[in-house]
């Protein structure tokens, strides 16, 4: 505690000292004057709002901000930003849309960050090889918006609008990754401006194929590398079929384990579900009062279905039977495009209706994911753990990967309480380890979890990882302080 009070009168952040500065010298106007001649002078800043800016994403962390931000504008200037950056021995902070919820854009030893939303085209979509080439500053929803006439789409969505490239550095997933998996399962291939300046192609140029046993998975390698080992200016990502016919349903539950309980029903009657999301009763009464709804404030599900008209009916009937069979009530379900957002409408703003039970305070989101089996026991004993902390909070979660977060909302100049924040995050992963489970489904390791990292994997599993990023990253430059 005596630390906490410590770290918050010296203004550092008291997440560890995660936060506080390790300079490795202020940039000389030599170097950002070199930085920019390569991006001309429009494309760079080094006024104190727009660093700010660039110094935190969604999380609670707040960091000291980078001391420059520069916005090239193709492969070939992050190429000789890398280099420079290199040379001179300053660290390189990728930026993709900065919806991150785990640190990962933080400056924790200062350094350039390099923002690359104004590399933006949408390079070449191969309708016939359901597969698409976008730059780092596409996101997902301008994908979706960019292929509306082609019958194709991309399904991996992680609510907030964020970069295609910034989601593969995550590995991202959101609502659909029941059905249609998370980024993982959907990026063919990278770009990757290495450490070294270098330009690597994760699956060798060019290359779209849907599968392949040639050497090692240097794609798989990138995925959820958080920006640690490389900055990705360029993602091939595999596109999927519209669905002929989408119905969207709710319906409320007496329990949490009622709810859970018929999540894990309905995977194993092998409902092809394509969402399938919890929300507990506080995070109902959250959205009600945010987005004016009615719902029943009970814990509830929201669910999807793809499908052609015929095979539709069936998915809802059983799921129906199956929800009806664990005490559900209020099951209602809708067709069209307006009435569906209408009925999503609670999930799609959860992030910010929790928000709003808390003016002033940042919110803190927990990501563990544990064997689907597990999902019953973890979320009743985390609702109860939650009741017991005093925190305020709520769950919400993408059961049907056994993957669920609680939004836990927290005064940002109150250490103690950030404290208490941590330590039932830290708690919460340590019970998904129990359970087989991993202590991040989706947002990554970032700044706040590389002790739970440590206990996932093992001290071998850790070593190998200090291995390959000595290998690419010999002076440990891209992205410090993150994963490791
Ligand atoms: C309301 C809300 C809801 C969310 N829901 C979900 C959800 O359901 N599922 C989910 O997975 N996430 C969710 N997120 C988190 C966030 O959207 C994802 O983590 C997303 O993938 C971050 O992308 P970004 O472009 O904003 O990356 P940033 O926040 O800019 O960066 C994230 C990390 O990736 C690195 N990075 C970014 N771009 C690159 C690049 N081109 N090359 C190398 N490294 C790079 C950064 O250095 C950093 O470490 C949510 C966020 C919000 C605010």
């Amino acid at each position: 505690m005596a630390f906490l009070l410590r770290a918050a009168r010296w203004g550092l952040c008291p997440w560890r000292g995660y936060c506080s500065r390790v300079t490795k010298g202020a940039l000389s106007e030599d170097f950002v004057a070199a930085l920019k001649a390569v991006v001309g002078a429009p494309h760079i800043s080094t006024t104190a709002a727009v660093r700010e800016q660039h110094g935190r994403d969604e999380s609670m962390y707040s960091c000291q901000p980078p001391d420059v931000v520069v916005w090239p504008q193709n492969v070939g200037q992050v190429g000789q930003l890398v280099a420079l950056c290199y040379r001179q021995g300053v660290p390189i902070l990728p930026f993709g849309t900065g919806t991150g919820l785990e640190g990962g854009v933080c400056a924790v030893q200062g350094g350039v960050c390099i923002n690359l939303t104004h590399m933006d085209r949408i390079v070449k979509v191969n309708t016939e090889d359901f597969s698409v080439v976008v730059e780092p500053g596409v996101t997902h929803r301008a994908l979706n918006t960019y292929l509306r006439d082609s019958g194709l789409w991309f399904p991996v969505d992680p609510g907030a609008d964020a970069s295609l490239c910034g989601m593969a550095a995550t590995g991202a997933s959101g609502t659909n990754a029941v059905r249609y998996g998370t980024m993982r399962d959907n990026v063919l291939n990278l770009d990757v401006v290495l450490p070294s300046g270098e330009l690597l192609h994760t699956a060798g140029p060019g290359r779209h194929f849907r599968k392949s046993a040639a050497g090692y998975n240097l794609t798989g390698l990138f995925v959820g590398s958080e920006g640690t080992l490389g900055l990705i200016t360029a993602a091939t990502l595999r596109l999927h079929p519209v669905p002929e016919a989408t119905v969207a349903a709710t319906c409320a539950f007496p329990s949490v384990q009622a709810a859970v309980d018929s999540t894990v029903h309905i995977l194993q009657a092998a409902v092809p579900v394509a969402r399938i999301e919890f929300l507990d009763d506080v995070m109902m009464d959250a959205c009600n009062r945010y987005s004016k709804l009615d719902y029943v404030v009970a814990p509830t599900l929201f669910l999807e279905f793809h499908g052609s008209e015929q095979t539709l009916e069936e998915q809802l009937q059983r799921a129906e039977e199956i929800t009806k069979h664990n005490g559900a009530s209020h099951f209602s379900w809708a067709k069209e495009a307006e009435q569906r957002s209408r009925l999503w409408a609670a999930r799609h703003n959860a992030w910010y209706a929790a928000m709003a039970l808390r003016p002033g305070c940042k919110g803190y989101s927990t990501d563990v994911c544990v064997p689907i089996s597990r999902l019953p026991e973890i979320v009743v004993q985390t609702k109860e753990d939650l009741k017991a902390s005093g925190l305020t909070g709520t769950i919400v979660g993408h059961v049907g990967d056994g993957n669920f977060h609680c939004i836990l909302l927290v005064d940002p100049k109150d250490p103690e309480e950030l404290h208490r924040v941590k330590a039932f995050a830290q708690q919460l992963g340590r019970h998904a380890l129990a359970l087989h489970g991993t202590c991040t489904g989706e947002h990554g390791i970032g700044l706040g979890k590389r002790q739970l990292l440590q206990e996932e994997v093992g001290a071998v599993g850790v070593e190998v990882m200090r291995r390959l990023k000595a290998t690419l990253d010999p002076r440990g430059l891209m992205n410090p302080g993150k994963v490791l």
